[in-house]
């Protein structure tokens, strides 16, 4: 039985103030025991602000990428064990803004979740298509081959050790998400690809969902939950996408 989780990333939006105020609402609303797992991911400078505020609720904390090196002469870089030290339960890979602003490749994604699965945190591996590979028919093929290349570095093993985020570019940031079936398309493909090792792991949507669009993408059955942009910026909208799931 896979636990369901949602996952708010609050990119590089917030200030000390406004952090504190959507983490007081969001713990006074998510209160008591859920079955639905919750984790939020602010920007780093504000992880110590939200792991003293989030210690004794059931959220947990997300960082939204990872340094490859331990230690050392490594300017701007924060390691594994680091935001493992700050309390962080996951770690996202991968994300398509760090693929296309930072020019992250392949082997250094990989190279990500290996160190954050050494550090003894949960990486949350992104994956997904751009408009132009969905138009010629490509989705399938860029999927596979972003799943395959963490699959030959860490072995099926390793992966399942991780989440998978399905988030289609197209669909980030454009209130436009993917349809329930097209979503499940890709993660019945996805689970299908990582065979029965597949079936423990958790595969989340992402890519505009709101209170009004979670409830037909969770009725889904390979959607475990999701990776929520915009709407985790508004404790109630977010709130509501985790009672959805
Ligand atoms: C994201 O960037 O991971 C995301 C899903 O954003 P949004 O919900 O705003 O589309």
């Amino acid at each position: 039985m896979r636990r369901r989780l949602i996952v708010g990333n609050w990119k590089m939006c917030g200030d000390f103030r406004t952090n504190q105020k959507r983490l007081e609402d969001l713990s006074s609303l998510w209160f008591g025991v859920h079955q639905t797992e919750v984790s939020v991911s602010p920007a780093y400078p504000y992880l110590a602000q939200a792991a003293g505020m989030l210690e004794n609720t059931n959220i947990s904390l997300c960082a939204q990428d990872v340094s490859t090196r331990e230690n050392g002469a490594f300017t701007g870089e924060v390691s594994a064990a680091m935001l493992a030290d700050m309390g962080c339960r996951y770690v996202m890979v991968g994300h398509s803004e760090r693929r296309h602003y930072h020019n992250e490749g392949y082997d250094l994604i990989a190279e990500k979740f290996q160190a954050v699965c050494e550090a003894k945190m949960i990486p949350i591996l992104c994956l997904g298509e751009t408009t132009a590979d969905r138009e010629a028919d490509r989705t399938f093929d860029v999927i596979g081959r972003q799943l395959l290349k963490v699959v030959n570095a860490c072995g099926l093993e390793g992966l399942a050790k991780g989440v998978v985020a399905y988030e289609p570019i197209w669909a980030i940031g454009t209130g436009r998400a993917a349809t329930p079936e097209q979503a499940q398309d890709v993660h019945s493909y996805i689970r299908e690809i990582l065979g029965p090792e597949g079936e423990q792991i958790r595969i989340l949507y992402g890519g505009s969902v709101k209170p009004d669009t979670a409830e037909g993408l969770f009725a889904k059955k390979d959607i475990d939950g999701a990776l929520v942009g915009g709407a985790s910026l508004d404790a109630r909208d977010f709130v509501a996408i985790c009672r959805a799931a």
